[in-house]
């Protein structure tokens, strides 16, 4: 009998955004659903006047028709893909939708950043880690405090942010401490640190510089494998968490909320009204239940006995 061990994983997770001026993006929606549904894929997708932005599961066979297809459109030729294998899907369903911006900073339509005339300077996974060790830099977390809290950059700055659009605020309020500082940012996998690193320059920031490809391109380059990453990367599919950091400076930064001890996965709080992620370790689940706290077991176990 043959043995499948060695065979490569069926499936892929694919990540991409591009920032390309797209006429009609409703057409172009269902255009792309089409060939989605076609291909049998799953995933979120965003399409804009701006561009496209989105992360499918599919059959490998499948995700690289897909890959194909985009890259013969002249639309979408120069995307780029990060590629992961994976056992299966990793969406429950696909979605794709029609939206002015593929993401959104929540500045007013005059003050938007287009990223393809105002944006930091893209540094390669080896020109980030390099920059990272110089003195007078700052490096500032793109992301939401959840997704920092699971991993993030081993001396970054992480805001107390739960949606990309509280970053103007958070960041004139912050302005003081950047000043004359080199600004490093980083976010998954570069989108949101194209309007980020461009939201800086336009403040008079002028020492800007970005992750190019993000967190995921960070942790597949051959040079850097992760290097100083510390934690695990949020992603917003069924994985939650995915590995970046493939050298010895690996470690773990999140607790269990209920014993403290090294957790790198999330869960979530099993009752529905609740429902936020957390950390638990495997014994503290087993011995109160996956929950952030008592009052939300109790809630739990009143719904179950009505
Ligand atoms: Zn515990
Ligand atoms: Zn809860």
């Amino acid at each position: 009998m043959e043995t499948t061990q060695s065979a490569a994983p069926p499936f892929q997770v694919l990540l991409y955004y591009l920032y390309t001026p797209i006429a009609d993006p409703v057409a172009y929606r269902d255009a792309h659903r089409e060939l989605c549904e076609r291909l049998e894929l799953r995933g979120r997708i965003i399409v804009g006047d701006e561009g496209i932005n989105g992360t499918v599961s599919g059959t490998k066979e499948n995700t690289d028709a897909y890959m194909a297809a985009l890259l013969a459109d002249p639309v979408t030729a120069s995307i780029e893909f990060k590629i992961d294998p994976e056992e299966d899907h990793v969406f429950p369903k696909l979605s794709i939708k029609a939206r002015s911006e593929i993401v959104t900073l929540g500045l007013p339509n005059e003050e938007d950043i287009d990223p393809r005339d105002t944006t930091g300077e893209r540094l390669s996974p080896r020109e980030f880690y390099e920059a990272m060790q110089e003195d007078n830099v700052v490096i500032i977390d793109g992301r939401n405090d959840y997704e920092a809290d699971l991993g993030k950059f081993k001396d970054a700055i992480c805001p107390d942010i739960g949606n990309f659009r509280e970053f103007p605020d958070w960041l004139r309020n912050n302005a003081q401490d950047l000043e004359g500082k080199k600004i490093l940012t980083y976010c998954t996998g570069g989108i949101r640190c194209e309007k980020l690193s461009g939201f800086l320059k336009t403040e008079g920031f002028e020492d800007v510089y970005q992750l190019d490809g993000g967190i995921v391109k960070y942790s597949k380059d051959p040079e850097t494998r992760g290097r100083d990453f510390d934690g695990l990367c949020y992603v917003f599919d069924q994985r939650v968490g995915v590995e970046v950091n493939h050298t010895e400076t690996r470690k773990v930064i999140s607790h269990c909320r209920r014993c403290g001890i090294e957790e790198p996965n999330y869960c979530n709080c099993r009752w529905t009204g609740c429902n936020d992620q957390i950390f638990l370790c495997p014994s503290c689940k087993e011995q109160h239940g996956q929950f952030c706290s008592d009052e939300c077991r109790t809630e739990k176990q009143k719904e179950d006995n009505l």
